[in-house]
């Protein structure tokens, strides 16, 4: 990071705010940023806005909606005053990916999220930019200690924590992955993409807040699952 890169890193959001909305907007915009104080991720995105300006347009943010949400990446809706706009927000790592409207065209932001492409994206927004979900006090959300993941969500393919579909032990160390796959160990990356097709077709169990990793414990231990 250059010294100039660092020093404005020191400007507060607060600063920011004042050299884009006018005298008469500032009271609204700093209530903006002090009702999402509460939320790191989404106050980087409110910075962000305020210290690029997609387009260059002085607007004001008035209102950050999550679009979707996984394994604590969220994929936010930033309304201004006349625009729309598409963030991608995890800890400490902010991707402005452009207009609202125009949508994703990123293959893995949208693989990422579940998406199969642009237009099942675009097709699963709803039709008002208000009907869209808000966020959510962090404090108040159960996520998986092992790997993060939220309740309802699915565990980072090799979470201790997650339930073998088959046999309802511990994923990671029953021998299921092993006997449905026809073979001994899993040691490279085509075996563990088989995997994960069987575990689709399956259906995988997603993370409940009343898992954890101590799971009773279905045969024996095979070992770590992720090739080396
Ligand atoms: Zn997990
Ligand atoms: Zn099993």
């Amino acid at each position: 990071m250059t010294g100039l890169a660092a020093e404005f890193d020191k400007v507060k959001t607060e600063v920011l705010v004042q050299y884009v909305v006018s005298e008469a907007e500032l009271p609204q915009a700093l209530d903006v940023l002090h009702k999402f104080a509460f939320h790191t991720i989404a106050t980087a995105v409110l910075r962000n806005y305020y210290a690029v300006l997609p387009d260059a347009r002085e607007e004001m943010a008035c209102d950050l909606r999550v679009v979707a949400e996984r394994q604590k990446t969220y994929l936010f809706a930033l309304q201004t005053t006349h625009n729309q706009y598409l963030y991608l927000g995890a800890d400490n790592d902010i991707l402005y990916i452009g207009t609202y409207e125009q949508g994703i065209s990123d293959v893995e932001i949208l693989r990422f999220f579940g998406f199969k492409n642009a237009k099942h994206f675009k097709d699963s927004l709803p039709g008002a930019f208000e009907d869209l979900q808000t966020l959510q006090d962090d404090k108040n959300v159960t996520v998986c200690v092992a790997c993060g993941t939220a309740e309802g969500e699915l565990h980072i393919l090799g979470c201790p924590v997650e339930q073998c579909p088959w046999c309802d032990g511990q994923f990671s160390r029953c021998n299921c992955r092993f006997d449905h796959l026809g073979v001994d160990q899993i040691d490279d990356i085509d075996l563990l993409e088989r995997l994960e097709e069987l575990l689709e077709q399956k259906g995988r169990v997603a993370f409940r807040k009343d898992q954890s990793p101590s799971f009773p414990t279905a045969g024996g231990d095979p070992g770590p699952m992720l090739p080396k």
